[in-house]
């Protein structure tokens, strides 16, 4: 079994984080998709393993100790990650992000302990504030979509996580929508390095209207249609030159509709994991029967109550 880093001496309490589940799933009669289970993590999305691991790291550096302040720009997942890592390590954390992100995410983080620093304009502001505060008062800077630590979460956690569960410990493809790019890049390359014959597939909203300013999961999409947002807003992902890396679009109606069907199978996912299992169907039917497709399931849907992904649905 993988167990993921903990604390030196002298740090706060971390409960070890047991490994989430990966199951296969088929739908409708559909290829198999080996599923990782990410919203099972403790508050409730993957972005947990890159939270405690930045935060771990910086630790054991020096860089952080107990009353020490951290900062992130993030317009969902990862502030409400660092939030609860950051209170269970006795941390101070600041949360920047959009006006435009839900009231759930606000309540979430909050509830978790984090502060919240609401910003208008593109998500490029916002990481500029956040990071312009981080550095006069001398804090620490979570800087998810530069951070090598993002990527090495993912790459010595996730990734031999799922070597040890799939059968035959290896995989063909690897399909997930890039945010950071993190989660695509740091399994790709574990799965790589332990000689599978692995390619790497992102799955990119077509529309965009679905997952609106989520820059998290959907980045690409995201940077190429709001004009003033920097295209290739992430260096994880635009600084991997990669042969076996495709890029697959999927329409956001079927994004909305895998999502609802996940739901009644007993995933109580967000819409990203609709996204990512459709594309992982589209490339195990072009990699034909038998082939390993491993993909995501990011997050929860309770933090998107106010989202189109449950109109018709409210009371
Ligand atoms: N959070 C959500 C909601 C996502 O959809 C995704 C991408 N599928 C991620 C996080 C992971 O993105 P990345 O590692 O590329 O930042």
């Amino acid at each position: 079994m993988v167990v993921r880093g903990g604390l030196p001496e002298g740090a706060r309490y971390i409960h070890q984080v047991p490994a989430t589940p990966l199951v296969p799933v088929s739908l409708d009669g559909g290829p198999v998709i080996w599923c990782k289970l990410e919203f099972m993590n403790p508050s409730g999305s993957t972005k947990d393993r890159i939270a405690r691991h930045i935060l771990e790291k910086g630790w054991r550096s020096g860089r952080l100790q107990e009353g020490s302040t951290v900062v992130e720009a993030s317009s969902g997942s990862t502030s409400i990650a660092f939030a609860l890592a950051c209170s269970q390590m006795g941390l101070r954390f600041v949360a920047f992000i959009p006006e435009s992100a839900t009231s759930e995410r606000e309540c979430i983080i909050k509830a978790y302990g984090g502060e919240v620093r609401r910003v208008s304009g593109t998500m490029v502001e916002v990481l500029k504030v956040a990071a312009a505060f981080a550095e006069e008062e001398g804090h620490f800077l979570g800087r998810q979509f530069a951070n090598e630590d993002n990527t090495e979460a993912h790459r010595i956690f996730t990734g031999p996580e799922i070597l040890s569960q799939i059968p035959g410990g290896c995989v063909d493809a690897v399909v997930s929508g890039v945010g950071t790019g993190g989660t695509l890049r740091g399994l790709f390359e574990a799965f790589q390095s332990s000689g599978c014959k692995v390619r790497a597939y992102a799955a990119i909203p077509r529309e965009g209207v679905l997952f609106g300013s989520n820059l998290e999961c959907c980045s690409l999409r995201f940077s190429s249609d709001v004009p003033g947002v920097a295209e290739d807003i992430s260096e994880i992902y635009s600084g991997w030159k990669c042969s076996e890396l495709s890029e697959l679009e999927i329409e956001d109606t079927s994004c909305l509709k895998l999502t609802r069907k996940l739901w009644a199978k007993g995933f109580p996912v967000g819409p990203s994991s609709g996204l990512n299992f459709e594309a992982a169907v589209r490339v195990a039917r072009e990699l034909g029967e038998g082939s390993r497709v491993v993909t995501v399931f990011p997050d929860r849907m309770e933090r998107y109550f106010s989202h189109k992904v449950f109109d018709g649905y409210r009371a």
